[in-house]
């Protein structure tokens, strides 16, 4: 099954052609590609954002969409059954070793920087 994506972040416009044999796994990903989060619930921004792409030293790929705003991210996830989803809550990333730590800061609360890992769905709709 081919699908055509086509989502705008910000005022760049993306036009995914998703090819998969396994049907349900090529809606996931058109639904995940063309429904990025959009809304920062750190600084209630609606409107400005960008898509955003990094590399870790091992050599990972990371996407996500960044509130122009306040600079948080909604990272784009994986299913280890392959898939994406959306982090849905936008994050601020503090570089390790970072010099800024010392004085004020607007640094969300440390607590909620817990990396979730991939949900595995596996519940049958009981109908
Ligand atoms: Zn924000």
């Amino acid at each position: 099954m081919k699908i055509n994506v086509k989502t705008k972040v910000g005022s760049t416009e993306y036009q995914f052609l998703i090819d998969e044999q396994d049907e349900m796994l090529g809606l996931n990903k058109a639904i995940a590609l063309g429904n990025p989060p959009q809304y920062c619930q750190l600084c209630k921004n609606k409107e400005h954002f960008k898509m955003d792409s990094n590399k870790d030293k091992e050599g990972n790929t990371y996407v996500s969409v960044m509130c122009r705003k306040c600079g948080a991210k909604a990272k784009l996830g994986q299913y280890k059954s392959k898939g994406y989803f959306w982090h849905s809550d936008f994050e601020i990333y503090v570089k390790p070793g970072s010099e800024q730590n010392s004085g004020s800061s607007n640094k969300p609360p440390a607590n909620d920087y817990q990396p979730e890992p991939p949900r595995e769905d596996n519940d049958e709709l009981p109908f």
